[in-house]
């Protein structure tokens, strides 16, 4: 019998009257049952969390530092039993599951050290102008209070990281709810929180379920809400609470361009190997993923047949196994929508060079040419294993197609020229621009978030760290 999985409240482990279960979407298997906080426990949470704000925020850093030190090591020490947990609850490939508590290992040492960094504000000479003849003005950076920190599916450790390592680098208390897929992860996570000197107050990782979301995401004790996901689910939350600090991370349909500089064999191979790659980690599940390629016309011809065969070349199977490099989506339902989507474009003209199956939750890599504008595919955040490529002629086309989207996460551009890279970053109307490589590149202390409807405001641990806070200015007079 599987055993259910408590929640996190107020820093200890909890249970409440429901459970719900996180299956494996490759075998169906039941990964493991989770808890449900009652509406009692939440409230409890939230109000552990309000009462302990200014102790937190009051927290020497190097404490706080240590913590985030300590969760840091703690990770890596159990790589390999996460990773195994996250293939399982997420379906996606083992090794792109060991690449994510990685990544998530980095997430916590770079908060303590921006925690040991941050100076929490600056001096500034106010005599400048006469009025300010005598008078210092001293400046601190104060947690804005709690965070409330709602992750997605497809990274469900790196991305609950990417809320809760910052909350504590500030002392700001943080609650974090995972997505119903995928909660176990950060359920472990919270294992390793328990095992520092936070105060227990400071944190709580609850699963709640998305239809009592709306009154969590209403309460006036929790000022900052860190959202990543969908944009409708974003935008009604933020459209929700107005007056609130909301940061939102969502969808994209991430271009590459390759230009007509970057046309050696090498070059292409590379290109190729980059988008095949990248347009299939996670099966396509990543805000990042690669879904458009846009060609010049004198690199198009050589660079398809390339593309087709790196995507070809690219193994589907069981995310528990080593080998594997596309593992199944998050559901049948969502392997059935990007299906139709493909279906649409076909049926409007696309021509399809391969894949273009289902099998239950697992699509196959697919490569799509000539998709009409106007399609759902064309248009919209596939978040599927899917790439279309369309030919244009210069550099000018080639950026006008990668803004012709109403999403604006990252671009990469395949490029030798360090003129047109700085055009590039200069046109392209994206948060970030990524230079001879695909737009999937994310590191995880640079900031990080869209344009257009890809977002509002940027994370990246030092840029969620000014996030979580505000600037109060001290002045002093009869200096
Ligand atoms: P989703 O919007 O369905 O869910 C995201 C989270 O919101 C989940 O925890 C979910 O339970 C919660 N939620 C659902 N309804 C809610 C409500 N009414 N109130 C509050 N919370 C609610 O997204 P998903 O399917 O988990 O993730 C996929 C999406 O996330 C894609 O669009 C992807 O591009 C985007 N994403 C963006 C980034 C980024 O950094 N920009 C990173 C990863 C994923």
């Amino acid at each position: 019998m599987t055993s259910t999985h408590a929640f996190w409240l107020a820093g200890r482990q909890a249970t409440g009257e429901t459970s719900f279960d996180v299956t494996n979407s490759w075998d169906g298997r039941l990964v493991g049952k989770v808890s449900v906080p009652t509406e009692a426990q939440v409230e409890e949470a939230v109000a552990a969390a309000h009462a302990v704000r200014d102790e937190f925020a009051a927290t020497p850093a190097h404490v706080r530092a240590a913590a985030l030190d300590h969760v840091s090591k703690r990770l890596a020490e159990r790589t390999e039993e996460i990773a195994q947990l996250i293939s399982a609850e997420n379906g996606k490939p083992i090794k792109w599951a060991r690449g994510e508590v990685g990544r998530a290992v980095s997430v916590f040492r770079f908060a303590a050290e921006e925690a040991r960094r941050f100076n929490g504000g600056e001096a500034q000479r106010l005599d400048t102008d006469a009025g300010g003849t005598g008078r210092l003005a001293l400046t601190r950076r104060i947690p804005r209070g709690t965070v409330l920190g709602i992750a997605p599916f497809n990274f469900p450790l790196n991305l609950s990281a990417h809320k809760v390592a910052p909350a504590i680098a500030v002392g700001a208390p943080i609650i974090l709810k995972p997505a119903p897929a995928t909660p176990l992860s950060a359920l472990v996570l919270g294992e390793l929180l328990a095992e520092t000197d936070l105060p227990a107050g400071s944190w709580s990782v609850l699963p709640v379920p998305n239809d009592r979301m709306p009154a969590l995401v209403q309460d006036e004790r929790l000022p900052v809400i860190s959202f990543t996901g969908s944009g409708p689910v974003g935008y009604a939350i933020m459209d929700s609470v107005p007056r609130k600090h909301c940061t939102l991370e969502l969808g994209g349909n991430g271009a590459a361009v390759v230009l007509g500089d970057w046309s050696s064999e090498q070059d292409l191979d590379w290109a190729a190997t980059r988008i095949a790659t990248f347009s299939n980690y996670q099966g396509g599940q990543s805000c990042i993923s690669v879904q458009r390629v846009i060609a010049d016309s004198t690199v198009y011809g050589r660079l398809l047949p390339k593309i087709v065969a790196a995507v070809e070349a690219q193994v589907t199977g069981d995310p528990s196994d080593s080998a594997t490099d596309v593992g199944p989506l998050v559901s049948e339902d969502a392997a059935k929508r990007v299906e139709s989507w493909v279906d649409e474009a076909v049926e409007a003209g696309a021509k399809l060079l391969t894949g273009g199956e289902r099998d239950g939750a697992t699509y196959a890599p697919t490569v799509l040419a000539e998709v009409p504008a106007g399609t759902t595919l064309a248009c919209e955040e596939v978040f599927g294993p899917v790439l279309t490529v369309t030919e244009v002629t210069g550099e000018a086309e080639a950026f006008a197609a990668v803004n012709d989207s109403p999403y604006g996460l990252q671009a990469g551009v395949f490029t030798h020229d360090v003129q047109t890279a700085f055009r590039a970053h200069r046109a392209l109307e994206v948060g970030g621009v990524i230079i001879g490589d695909v737009p999937s590149y994310r590191a995880d202390q640079m900031p990080y978030g869209g344009a257009k409807q890809s977002g509002v405001g940027r994370e990246g641990v030092a840029y969620a760290m000014d996030d979580y806070t505000y600037e109060r200015v001290l002045v002093l007079t009869g200096l």
